[in-house]
């Protein structure tokens, strides 16, 4: 256990007065975002090498990625014809020897000596016979001396230009014994709360990161610096659920079925028993005097909106408004469309209100809205944008929420007088990371599809069979169908993709489909143009809707049987499957074809789609292949990012510090208690930004 050491100086110190650094290196260093003897500490390897790791000289082979130890039996610089010079050393082990080689690194002959024991790991080429090039080395000792490597971890960094491998683990070695004790007086936790989580404490940890005797130490090293970056996202998470689902004032929620009785007898189908446990899961939030703050999970057509409809129609029947926030003009005009016809005969008002309002219009919804006489308002970020008053609002739901960021949630949480927040997302991502990112919410699963849904053929499909598709949707067209062509955007308003997409569009319309109906939608068009190009398609008017990803959420045409998805590989996984999930609405067998530029290695990537139409499998299988970042995509800024938690790995350490930070703040909301004033300083400092985004800094 290290000693106590007052103050921090030393670890504030620059790190270019520490042993062995210097200007120079201090630059390099400066360069790995290390400026002081702190940020020295934490700099921890970002892999290791050991003994399991390495192969025997004889058995390795051209093409292999391989670390050798082996004995330098000789070496020396040649010069190559281009004038470069090499440093080269033969190793051998008991089973052989290989040649390595360094190109450009001549200096290396006064660093390496003949009877040094050498671990060198790196590609195996083909060189006049097998050749190694190290990407790292390390000098384990020399000659008759028993070099046992057996029991070595090496610790390797992150390292830089100017700043060999070699000098930077030498640079922490010289000071590490100094640094260590002052990690101590770093350390937020307390050894009790250590013991909950099951982890060393600081000095331990980054002990073990930099000097691991065994894999088994540097992981526990690693799990110590995870549960602190875990603990802190979800003691910020668990703050703003507390803020969020605070006790409302005035009447909770009171189901008098005056209106949720008469739409159950109305509706065409029975709910599953998925729906029906997900709405119960919402009826008792809404019914408690706490708000409601809940995210629903659900795949594609797992009929998220009608258990919105029910959640709305609980609040209406309690006196109260209901807000329905879509991501796109379409989707709002679609649920403005559909709730009106399920409504159809019940007393409740449902208001469209959308950036595209004439002014007119517009004035008339908000009076509507202001009056109360509206019930039901459904919208796009205008209701957030614009300042809506309501009259009584009670509920807002957010749809496909993975197309908003924190920001527009927290938004809509603070209209009105605080209403209750249920998002929706089809976006099905594995649980431990829905808690990780989403830990403020409580969350429910639709983990069902209801019944008599057809498998989507899928398929991928290179360029040059484009005609076979072409006659594939003519084909379905005669048969009465109707059919998507969709064209990548990364964003709508990028002019140059736009307008090949447009000119997709003419020249189908010419060339391929003249006797055939076809409609043209993107994100540029004017509402009433799209609305009516919408209406059109819906209506069997049309027999080929070509356009861009904003049909990607939620839109539902039953007829509609052919999804076509030029430059498939553009997408990710997720995103497909969403656009895939627009057609199979109804009776009839339907077809997703992803066109591909051939690039086989696409090709692997998309074929996780025609193997299966799980949505949480496919997100487990993007968020692999893209990472969190690119897989939740701009919007959802505000994403913790994590360098040691990883939350496939330590879901047993988010649920402990789940459980930790919610406890914690049941106890102590404000953190005021003087006993808790080091994990606010640490909220502070470090998630400033985030905590402000959640209306808890
Ligand atoms: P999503 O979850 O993708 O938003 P929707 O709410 O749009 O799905 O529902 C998809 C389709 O399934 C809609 O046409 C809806 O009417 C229908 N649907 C919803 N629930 C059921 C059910 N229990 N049985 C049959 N059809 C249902
Ligand atoms: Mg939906």
């Amino acid at each position: 256990m290290p000693v106590p050491v007052p103050g921090y100086a030393l670890l504030d110190r620059p790190v270019q007065y520490l042993k062995g650094v210097g200007p120079r290196r201090a630059e390099a260093l400066e360069r790995l975002g290390v400026h002081t003897a702190r940020d020295l500490l934490h700099h921890v390897p970002r892999r290791y090498e050991e003994a399991s790791t390495v192969a025997r000289i004889g058995s390795l082979e051209v093409g292999m990625d391989a670390t050798v130890i082996g004995e330098v039996v000789s070496k020396g610089v040649l010069k190559a014809r281009s004038g470069l010079r090499i440093f080269q050393a033969v190793l051998r082990d008991e089973s052989g020897l290989i040649e390595c080689s360094w190109p450009g690194q001549p200096f290396l002959d006064r660093t390496i000596r003949k009877g040094d024991i050498l671990l060198a790991s790196g590609p195996v080429r083909f060189f006049h016979g097998r050749q190694l090039q190290p990407r790292e080395y390390v000098i384990l000792g020399h000659g008759e001396e028993d070099v046992d490597a057996s029991g070595k971890v090496l610790p390797i960094y992150p390292t830089t230009e100017g700043l060999s491998q070699r000098v930077l683990r030498g640079i922490i070695a010289q000071s590490l014994d100094a640094l260590l004790p002052h990690a101590g007086a770093e350390e937020v936790f307390r050894p009790e709360e250590l013991r909950a989580a099951g982890v060393p404490a600081l000095p331990q940890a980054l002990e073990w990161l930099h000097r691991p005797a065994t894999l088994a130490e540097a992981e526990h090293g690693r799990r110590r610096l995870a549960y602190e970056e875990i603990f802190f996202v979800q003691l910020l998470h668990a703050r703003a659920h507390a803020r969020a689902t605070a006790e409302r004032r005035g009447i909770p929620f009171r189901r008098t079925d005056e209106l949720i009785a008469p739409l159950y007898r109305k509706l065409p189908f029975r709910l599953t028993a998925a729906q029906a446990r997900v709405l119960r899961e919402i009826v008792a939030d809404m019914e408690s005097p706490r708000r409601m703050n809940r995210l629903v999970q659900g795949d594609v057509g797992s009929g998220k909106t009608v258990v919105a409809l029910f959640a709305m129609l609980l609040a209406v029947e309690s006196g109260y408004q209901a807000a329905l926030m879509a991501p796109t003009e379409i989707l709002a005009e679609q649920h403005d469309r559909n709730l009106r016809a399920l409504l159809d005969g019940l007393p409740v008002e449902v208001v469209l209100l959308t950036g595209r309002l004439g002014a007119a219009e517009r004035r008339r919804a908000l009076e509507r809205i202001g009056s109360g006489a509206a019930h039901i308002v459904v919208g796009t970020h205008a209701l957030i944008q614009d300042a809506v008053s309501f009259h009584r609002l009670g509920l807002a739901v957010v749809d496909e929420q993975h197309r908003f960021g924190v920001r527009q949630r927290m938004a809509l949480a603070e209209l009105g007088d605080s209403p209750d927040v249920l998002v929706m997302s089809a976006t099905p991502i594995p649980r431990s990371l829905a808690l990780t990112i989403y830990g403020d919410l409580d969350l429910s699963v639709l983990d069902e599809l209801p019944p008599g849904r057809q498998r989507i053929r899928t398929g991928v499909r290179p360029a040059h069979k484009r005609q076979s598709v072409y006659d594939f949707i003519r084909q379905q067209v005669g048969e009465g169908r109707q059919a998507y062509i969709v064209y990548p955007l990364v964003e709508e308003s990028d002019k140059v993709e736009l307008r090949a997409a447009v000119a997709e569009y003419e020249r189908l319309a010419a060339e391929v489909f003249p006797d055939l109906r076809l409609g043209l939608i993107h994100g540029q068009m004017a509402a009433e143009e799209k609305d009516c190009t919408m209406r059109a398609f819906a209506a069997g008017e049309l027999d080929v809707l070509v356009s861009t990803t904003v049909i990607e959420v939620g839109i539902d045409v039953a007829n509609a049987t052919v999804m076509v998805i030029e430059h498939a590989e553009r997408f990710g996984l997720s995103q497909l499957h969403q656009l895939r999930g627009r057609v199979g609405r109804g009776a009839a067998e339907s077809f997703c074809i992803l066109m591909t530029d051939g690039d086989p290695e696409a090709s692997a990537r998309l074929d996780v789609l025609a193997r299966t139409e799980d949505g949480f499998e496919i997100a487990r299988a993007d968020l692999r292949l893209r990472g969190m970042g690119d897989f939740f995509g701009p919007r959802q800024h505000g994403l913790p990012s994590f360098r040691f938690f990883d939350h496939e790995r330590d879901e047993g350490l988010l649920m402990t510090a789940r459980r930790e930070a919610r406890r914690l703040v049941e106890a102590d909301p404000e953190l005021a208690d003087p006993a808790n004033q080091r994990f606010r300083t640490v909220l502070e400092t470090r998630y400033g930004e985030r905590a402000r985004m959640y209306g808890v800094g």
